[in-house]
């Protein structure tokens, strides 16, 4: 037989599923539950989601047909509450039923397009620090990720912008080769908080043009940007409607991660090599509706201004230098001049990895405070670009925020000045 195989011992894992370390999420939301630890290391929210959209999710389980199968682009609704929403932002009169399709967690709309357009060996480029999940989403998909960085100019041993973290556009050419299939642009950034400028995405939209890619914009925080900064959407450029299918989420916008609703919308010939199975929750159609009646958006950004600002002045307070994020809901803080005692010691799972896991590691247990380990967001090549940062999330209450500003004071003792 060709085909012969062991009859015993353990089922062999898929080789594109074998090599995948163990997940950032999963060491550090079980070990804040397990220490007590408050926790800014997850993107989730902590406070639940607004009245209107807590009663709409009461309301679309109450109407039968919500609760069962609906059309493979999503229910109608939602697309057309989605349509009527997004067709003012880009300037043209959005199509629900060619222009928008929804999906389980933008997650998972990011993976059906890398299903849609990769074949083996296509390139996708990334910019560094990006979402991890995406890696997964490629090379599931026989894609291969190129990495391009975002680097910050200036004082990092300082407070710092949003804004000074840029990208070499002649890096960015420098990775253009003839596999180049995908450029994933992701703005309000995650874990940086850059909004990028017009000015900055016209160069990306240039090049983007030039080599004929497919423009994935990433954009799941479009309504967390704080004031003087608007955001852009790459899409609205010239020559750049046509190439672009830009991922939202409903998670992020109306405070519930755990419903898995995403969107992504495009023109007709994306969107149709866009499709996955799906499960959909008529909530978020209604939630749409009314957020665009009422100021929800903005009412929404004052309340994030308010919980950045509480973050932003308990790193302060603590000593830790950090870059004041223009949207998105993280903040990375310089964890460099933190002294961690030499002989500290790390469980196993931290074995081989970069430095920025370990102080995320000791600052949950000694401080109390779990953030991310942002090195996690690069590549190999470039890890040590985060290994000097940990975020910090501020999707939280008052009272959580308040305790954390509280226990990382203790922080104060280990800093060196
Ligand atoms: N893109 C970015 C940049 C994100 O931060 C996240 C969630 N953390 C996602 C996509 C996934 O969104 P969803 O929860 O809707 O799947």
């Amino acid at each position: 037989m060709s085909h012969s195989k062991n009859n015993s011992g353990p089922i062999k894992v898929a080789e594109r599923v074998a090599h995948f370390k163990q997940d950032v999420w999963s060491i550090f939301t079980p070990l804040a539950a397990q220490l007590k630890a408050v926790n800014l290391g997850q993107g989730f929210m902590n406070f639940p989601p607004p009245d209107f959209v807590r009663k709409a999710a009461i309301t679309a389980i109450n109407t039968d047909d919500c609760n069962q199968y609906s059309h493979p682009k999503g229910r109608l609704r939602t697309r057309e509450a989605l349509a009527k929403s997004y067709s003012p932002l880009f300037n043209r009169t959005l199509d629900p039923e060619t222009e928008v399709i929804t999906s389980a967690g933008a997650n998972e709309g990011l993976y059906a397009i890398f299903a849609g357009f990769l074949d083996d060996g296509d390139e996708v480029i990334l910019i560094e620090p990006f979402f991890d999940q995406y890696i997964a989403n490629i090379t599931m998909n026989g894609g291969v990720p190129v990495y391009v960085p975002l680097r910050p100019h200036g004082d990092t041993n300082k407070i710092m912008s949003s804004r000074d973290w840029k990208l070499d556009i002649n890096e960015l050419r420098s990775k253009i080769t003839p596999r180049s299939k995908i450029l994933v642009f992701n703005t309000p950034h995650n874990p940086v908080g850059k909004v990028f400028s017009k000015e900055e995405m016209l160069e990306i939209a240039q090049v983007v043009k030039e080599h004929n890619l497919l423009l994935v914009s990433d954009e799941v925080y479009d309504r967390l940007y704080y004031k003087p900064d608007v955001h852009e959407r790459i899409a609205n450029l010239p020559g750049l409607w046509e190439r672009t299918i830009t991922v939202g989420s409903g998670g992020k916008t109306f405070g519930t991660t755990g419903w898995r609703v995403g969107w992504s919308i495009g023109p007709k010939n994306l969107i149709k090599t866009v499709l996955a199975a799906q499960t959909r929750i008529e909530a978020i159609a209604i939630s749409i509706e009314e957020a665009d009646t009422h100021d929800y958006y903005e009412e929404n950004i004052v309340l994030y201004e308010q919980r950045r600002e509480k973050l932003c002045k308990a790193l302060s307070d603590a000593g830790l230098p950090y870059t004041i994020p223009q949207g998105s809901y993280f903040i990375l803080a310089n964890t460099k001049r933190i002294n961690i005692p030499e002989n500290y010691e790390y469980p196993e799972v931290l074995n081989g990895r970069p430095r920025d896991f370990k102080v995320c590691y000791w600052m949950a247990k000694e401080i109390g405070v779990v953030a991310i380990p942002p090195s996690e967001f690069y590549s190999e090549e470039n890890r040590h670009l985060g290994e000097d940062y940990a975020r910090f999330a501020f999707c939280k209450t008052d009272e959580t925020l308040e305790a954390a500003a509280k226990a990382l004071l203790k922080l104060k003792k280990y800093i060196n000045e």
